[in-house]
């Protein structure tokens, strides 16, 4: 039922609060949970719940155990980026090295892990740039974002079964790419505008 609103929308004083809160008034309950595929490393869950004025609706989402992801600035004003086939779109995209947490593993320590693994890189420098939730409609994936600064390159160690390129390309022109479309995934677009924002304040 579409419901009408005739109240103006208030304008919230800054700082804003986090969309978060204790003892929620917008909190769905969970009554009853069902796996409905338990995946490597993703689940399939549907749940029933009672919605804020206590009527019953289901949910069906992912479950992931988050991640970490890496933007590589080299000291002549390159980054490094991965070009990688993604199934689910049956195409390959560019994006920043990143991989999923092993349980219980802080996130800067598997954003270490993954470079070295992915890209054989190791850095001296590491700033965080936040964390994103890049499906929050159907899924619990949290991904944790860095900048990594003073590179220096060694021995790839690739899964079995991992295949990806590693690439250089001008800050500026991954920027470019962030925009203009040659590059859409979300952690990339993601890491690629925080760390500007960095960069920029630092040289102001
Ligand atoms: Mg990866």
């Amino acid at each position: 039922m579409l419901k009408e609103t005739t109240v103006p929308i208030p304008v919230l004083p800054t700082p804003v609060p986090a969309a978060a809160r204790e003892h929620d008034p917008l909190e769905e309950r969970t009554v009853r949970q069902e796996v409905l595929l338990d995946g490597r490393f993703i689940k399939i869950l549907r749940e029933e719940v009672k919605l804020p004025d206590d009527s019953d609706s289901m949910r069906v989402f992912l479950t992931h155990p988050g991640a970490a992801g890496i933007l590589v600035l080299y000291p002549d004003g390159t980054v490094l980026l991965e070009r990688q086939w993604r199934h689910p779109l049956k195409r390959s995209f560019w994006e920043i090295p990143a991989g999923k947490l092993d349980p219980n593993e802080p996130d800067l320590d598997c954003a270490k892990r993954e470079l070295k693994e992915e890209c054989g890189v190791t850095a001296a420098k590491w700033t965080s740039l936040g964390v994103l939730h890049n499906a929050i409609g159907y899924s619990s994936e949290r991904i944790a974002i860095f900048l990594a600064e003073d590179p220096t390159e060694g021995e790839q160690a690739l899964d079995e079964g991992e295949f990806l390129e590693c690439w250089r390309v001008p800050f500026e022109e991954a920027l470019a790419m962030a925009e203009d479309g040659r590059i859409t995934d979300v952690k990339t677009i993601t890491a690629l505008f925080r760390a500007d924002r960095i960069v920029r304040r630092r040289g102001a």
